[in-house]
């Protein structure tokens, strides 16, 4: 983060691949509320490098779903702010630039292989999407080599065989070798565009973020940042990453639990407040107060005075058919 910095800053990171559902309101109110408690700042940065899964209509629904459940940043698209733009895609050069730093200092390879491999690097990889791990076919490379056709590879970070580790705000300390548990991963994709975890991490450096609220499924993505911030030397946020939501069979919120979207809930008369308390509950904040509050204002600064992680449990949050009137 850039030196001399003493302003807390958190951000909201949504991907406008689809429309946002409740598993995404919470985490979104959870990073919210923790910000507001310690008088961060708040970011919100649209995600929207994979183009092949972005929507045009999700950026504006995402900023309307957020608003709509009373959330406010203090940096955005729509508002501006130091860091702008607050649009990956208009952030490319950032990224480029960065990617030029680990070509100089060795730290990536040009990969030739799978198709696969490179539509994981696109967008976050989420639980299951992670892929097996990179078998090293293409990190004999080095710098002087020559390069294979352009269009025909993405760069690969060459993984750590130390040790990492990091005290997570929800899950507590984590531990992992990410040459043998993740192995190399992208950073780019065939085009050269950045893949999702160059660009989170040149954002969240350049953007001065210093806390991190994100669904556990990113939780090994961290070490694959950790490993790009000690590349930089940069200094990392602290992360949380919060349990997902998921349907009564365990499994991460999708069409087959029914319509969860933010937009259908909105569109079919459920109030905002409704999904707020239910988030504001299902994390441990089961006060009268909660219950009884009749406005968004009241039940936001009701839920950031009290805020506190302690109560969250590190269990996933299952949603069925009863858990909002609709
Ligand atoms: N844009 C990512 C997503 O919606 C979140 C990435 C992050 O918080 O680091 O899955």
């Amino acid at each position: 983060m850039p030196q001399s910095q003493t302003t807390a800053i958190a951000r909201l990171a949504p991907s406008p691949t689809g429309a946002q559902h409740l598993g995404n309101a919470r985490t979104y109110l959870l990073a919210y509320w923790s910000a507001r408690a310690s008088g961060a700042k708040v970011i919100l940065r649209i995600e929207d490098i994979d183009s092949p899964r972005v929507k045009p209509w999700a950026t504006q629904q995402a900023i309307d779903d957020l608003k709509w459940l009373g959330i406010e940043w203090d940096y955005g698209p729509d508002i501006g702010g130091p860091h702008a733009p607050y649009i990956q895609t208009e952030r490319v050069s950032l990224y480029q630039d960065a990617l030029l730093k680990l070509i100089e200092s060795g730290r990536v390879y040009p990969c030739t292989c799978t198709r696969r491999d490179i539509e994981t690097a696109a967008s976050a990889p989420h639980i299951g999407d992670d892929g097996p791990i990179y078998p090293g076919i293409c990190s004999r490379w080095s710098r002087g080599d020559r390069l294979p056709e352009a269009g025909s590879f993405c760069w690969r970070f060459r993984s750590s065989l130390d040790s990492l580790q990091f005290v997570d705000g929800c899950a507590g300390e984590q531990v992992c070798v990410p040459n043998t548990v993740l192995g190399d991963f992208p950073v780019t994709r065939k085009t050269s565009e950045a893949a999702y975890q160059l660009a989170v991490v040149v954002d969240d450096h350049e953007m001065g973020v210093t806390e991190v609220v994100r669904g556990d499924d990113l939780l090994a993505s961290t070490f694959r940042q950790l490993e790009l911030y000690a590349a930089f030397g940069w200094q990392p946020p602290s992360f949380t990453h919060v349990p997902l939501v998921v349907g009564t069979d365990g499994r991460r919120l999708a069409k087959r639990h029914g319509d969860t979207r933010l937009s259908h809930f909105r569109e079919t008369g459920v109030k905002a407040i409704e999904i707020v308390k239910w988030a504001a509950i299902s994390a441990g904040f089961d006060f009268e107060e909660t219950r009884k509050a009749n406005t968004l204002e009241v039940l936001h600064a009701f839920i950031i005075d009290h805020f506190d992680w302690r109560p969250l449990s590190r269990a996933p949050v299952v949603v069925d058919d009863g858990t909002l009137a609709s």
